[in-house]
């Protein structure tokens, strides 16, 4: 545990609720490995209070901050500058204090690359992948893929228009081709049929009773099978994943890494992504290290 004295530095993360969340553990582990004087704390802050809450972390000198539901999106026009691909997103998980001044950014996208990288898989440049699901981490997933200057992107949400509102939105963010096509369609299993990268960005997977989205005989073994839900480990698409021979990633390094990049953003330190990565396991599948 740090020792806090009046040179301390304070991170954290803002969220309603945030008891739930797990960045804590993962951030204090880096901190504590780094041997720095700062500390990562999560603040309960309610719709209401966003403005003042961040006008609040501006005068007490807070480095930053990570950004979870439900205020990414809220949070935007409240910032001074925003960053690039949080624009594109449209929502911001990292916000970082300086001179009076609040910036917002969105480690997602590149947190989702490197959970990638990180296992050794090439992000398939002029190939093509299938998106499911339309929500707030599928936005961060297809502006990865897009800015990756993949050939296509195919989203496939249970609510069509999100998909369709999701194409229209980033169609013109590069040369990527986006196009929608409805779960269960002859397009879709096609689509999959001859995707590069699957990627699950919906909450499909995290209860033992959910239904798999696709028809696992539309999986081809040579389709890249990444899956951003963490919880459980190993998900029932990325156990018919494994079972055809695909190359598989779960979620949890999209998580570390996104964290990672948002530590270094604040405290200017590369983390021990490794030392990140066991604290948070430990925290979420309560394993004994
Ligand atoms: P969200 O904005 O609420 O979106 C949820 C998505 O899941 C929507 O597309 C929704 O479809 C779909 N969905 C939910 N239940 C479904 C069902 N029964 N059948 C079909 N589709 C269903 O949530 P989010 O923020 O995008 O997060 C989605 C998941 O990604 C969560 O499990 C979250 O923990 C995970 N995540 C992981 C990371 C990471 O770092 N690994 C980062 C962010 C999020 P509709 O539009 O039809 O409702």
């Amino acid at each position: 545990m740090t020792k806090i004295s009046g040179h301390t530095q304070i991170v954290g993360v803002i969220g309603d609720p945030v008891q739930h969340s797990r960045s804590p553990q993962m951030h204090n582990a880096a901190i504590l490995e780094r041997k720095l004087d700062c500390v990562y704390v999560p603040f309960h802050v309610r719709s209401g209070e966003l403005r003042e809450a961040i006008e609040g972390f501006k005068a007490l000198n807070v480095l930053g901050v990570n950004v979870t539901i439900p205020h990414k999106q809220a949070v935007m026009p409240i910032l001074d500058d925003v960053s690039h691909e949080a624009t594109l997103i449209g929502a911001a998980n990292t916000l970082i204090f300086c001179d009076g001044r609040v910036s917002g950014d969105n480690t997602d996208a590149q947190g989702f690359l490197r959970g990638m990288t990180e296992e050794g898989i090439d992000i398939p440049v002029g190939g093509s992948a299938v998106v499911l699901g339309a929500g707030g981490a599928a936005r961060a997933v297809v502006v990865a893929l897009a800015l990756s200057k993949l050939s296509l992107i195919t989203i496939a949400n249970r609510t069509r228009w999100k998909a369709t509102q999701l194409e229209r939105e980033l169609a013109s963010i590069s040369d990527t081709e986006i196009s929608v096509a409805d779960l269960s369609s002859s397009q879709f299993n096609l689509a999959i049929r001859s995707a590069d990268l699957l990627v699950n960005t919906t909450s499909v997977g995290m209860q033992a009773s959910d239904q798999l989205l696709i028809d696992p005989n539309s999986l081809n073994s040579k389709t890249i099978v990444y899956e951003i839900v963490y919880t459980p480990p190993e998900t029932p698409l990325l156990q018919v994943a494994r079972e055809k021979g695909c190359r598989t990633i779960g979620g949890i390094g999209m998580l570390v890494h996104q964290g990672a990049i948002a530590f270094e953003k604040w405290i200017g330190i590369v983390p021990n992504v490794q030392t990140m990565r066991i604290a948070l396991e430990q925290a979420l599948y309560q394993k004994k290290m």
